[in-house]
């Protein structure tokens, strides 16, 4: 069909169907707003096309082997095959299942659905094209926009995506065959998601890191146990050195990078490892190159300064509580509105984008949004570390439970880890928690609701848990902050 230079209106547009876009585009219709939703590429956006969704399946299609191939101390002996192109298969189902379900979604909530790449005229209107040749474009107006474009791969110098041994985290996701050897520049959470699944899959990983530690931002106490199971997976680490250019070996058979020490920046803002400084450069031999150095805003595609829309020094449209742009009518919501770039964290602003169009009072509140890394073992955190309640002027007491004296976690086989609560001493309210280790990504939950609800100590300590499980260690941890732990000792 050849579309021409129609102008059609809406109330509410949504640019960009991830994860805050459709989440605001169906919380708007279900609220009667008059919403028209525009996507250029797929229904469900990085999330459920090349990130969280897919990710998640090959971490647990590559668990179930890896748990398979080493169960013997349960008395199982099994050497499972991997086929790739099966395993692909069945998360390319599992994200077709979504995807589908959030066109669905939008439709019965009277969400209208257009295919197109957006791009401001003015502050009230914005055109759409239309790929492929006589595809032409429409000019839409609106009464309010809701930018949810977004974020893409970051590249590094001379590490251009299109070459065809170096691959972003979307491609990576993506191949067809196991690759023998595989270099990872970035230990942040996608680099060592990743580098886990190919070292299941039987990949020699080497991870290469500018700084002297994985997953920056996260304590070492939750750190430890992943970057222990990672080498113990047989991940190589190499930190400290910057991925600074490669080239295809002589033999032809992969390429060769060559890393340099990078300059003197630790983690926590110290000075990296001395050693590292005077190092010399590193020669690394690998069949592929996954670059994961983070990833930036798509505000730089929309001509945002036709709508007098504004970003910050990183490209991030900035937004205040309730997801309002520098242009009232105009509201940012997701990866392009800044960090921390986490699908939920997106879902919640567009909800609330949507009610505050709408005219209701919701505001974006934080305080309760956990983060996960689904490493193995998983790290979940909430609220606020020892350290941010600390600085914030709490007196703060702390609670912890070990999973290896939780039942449950050892009839799991994985006992690796903890739970830990910080509370305000005083009352008990519960202001932050982490977690490491198995289903961490899910026992966050009760802790982010104590949170939410203004829970206490008192409050998860006399909740009775469900036994043998493994949320009994986040009651645990709360008796433990109280000083009456039953399976550990108290502090
Ligand atoms: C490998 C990987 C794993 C991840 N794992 C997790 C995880 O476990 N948990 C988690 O919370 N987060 C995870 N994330 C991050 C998560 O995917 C993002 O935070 C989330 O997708 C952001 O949602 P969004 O709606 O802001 O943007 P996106 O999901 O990026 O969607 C933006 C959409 O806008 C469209 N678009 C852009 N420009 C235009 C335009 N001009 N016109 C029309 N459409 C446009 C794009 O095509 C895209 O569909 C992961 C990311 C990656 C890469």
């Amino acid at each position: 069909m050849v579309v021409g230079d129609v102008t059609t209106g809406t109330d509410v547009l949504v640019i960009g169907a991830g994860p805050a876009g459709y989440v605001a585009a169906i919380r708007a219709g279900q609220l009667d707003l008059d919403v028209t939703l525009v996507e250029k590429e797929a229904y469900g956006g990085t999330c459920l096309n090349h990130g969280c969704i897919p990710s998640k399946a090959l971490i647990t299609a590559t668990d179930v082997a890896h748990d398979a191939r080493n169960a013997e101390q349960m008395g199982i002996h099994a050497d499972p095959a991997i086929d790739l192109a099966g395993m692909v298969s069945w998360k390319d189902d599992v994200v077709d299942q979504l995807t589908g379900g959030v066109e669905k979604l939008c439709k019965a909530n009277g969400v209208n659905l257009m295919e197109g790449t957006a791009t401001f005229a003015d502050e009230n209107t914005v055109r759409i094209s239309h790929d492929g040749e006589g595809q032409g474009s429409e000019t839409l107006e609106f009464e309010h926009a809701i930018v949810a474009t977004g974020s893409r791969p970051i590249e590094i110098p001379n590490f251009s995506y299109g070459d065809e041994p170096i691959l972003n985290s979307r491609q990576a996701l993506s191949l067809d065959s196991v690759p023998d050897s595989l270099v990872v520049v970035g230990a942040g959470y996608i680099g060592m998601e990743l580098a886990s699944v190919f070292a299941k899959l039987g990949t020699d990983v080497t991870v290469v890191e500018m700084l002297d530690e994985i997953l920056p931002g996260y304590d070492n106490d939750l750190k430890r146990p992943v970057k222990q199971h990672a080498k113990d997976l047989g991940i190589e680490f190499e930190f400290g050195y910057t991925a600074a250019e490669w080239h295809e070996r002589e033999d032809g058979d992969g390429v060769r990078v060559i890393a340099e020490p990078a300059a003197a920046v630790a983690a926590d803002g110290g000075a990296a490892a001395e050693e590292t400084e005077e190092a010399d450069s590193l020669d690394l031999d690998a069949e592929k190159v996954l670059v994961a150095v983070g990833r930036q805003p798509v505000s730089d595609t929309l001509d945002l300064a036709e709508a007098g829309v504004e970003t910050n020094d990183k490209g991030f449209i900035e937004t205040d509580s309730r997801a309002r742009t520098n242009v009232d009518h105009i509201f940012a919501v997701g990866d392009v509105a800044g960090e921390p770039m986490l699908a939920h964290k997106g879902s919640m602003e567009g909800e609330v984008a949507a009610e505050v169009i709408a005219g209701e009072p919701s505001a974006i509140d934080y305080q309760a949004m956990p983060a996960v890394v689904f490493t193995a073992p998983e790290i979940a955190t909430v609220g606020m570390s020892e350290t941010d309640a600390e600085d914030t002027g709490f007196d703060t007491v702390i609670g912890k439970f070990p999973f290896r004296a939780s039942g449950r976690a050892l009839t799991t086989g994985e006992s690796d880890g903890f739970v830990k609560i910080v509370a305000e001493e005083d009352e008990g309210y519960v202001l932050g928690a982490s977690i490491v280790g198995p289903e961490a990504s899910e026992l966050v939950g009760e802790l982010s609701l104590a949170i939410e609800l203004g829970a206490t100590l008192e409050d998860v300590a006399s909740t009775i848990h469900a036994h043998p499980t493994l949320s009994e260690s986040v009651m645990e941890a709360a008796e433990n902050a109280l000083g009456h732990a039953i399976h550990t000792l108290n502090r």
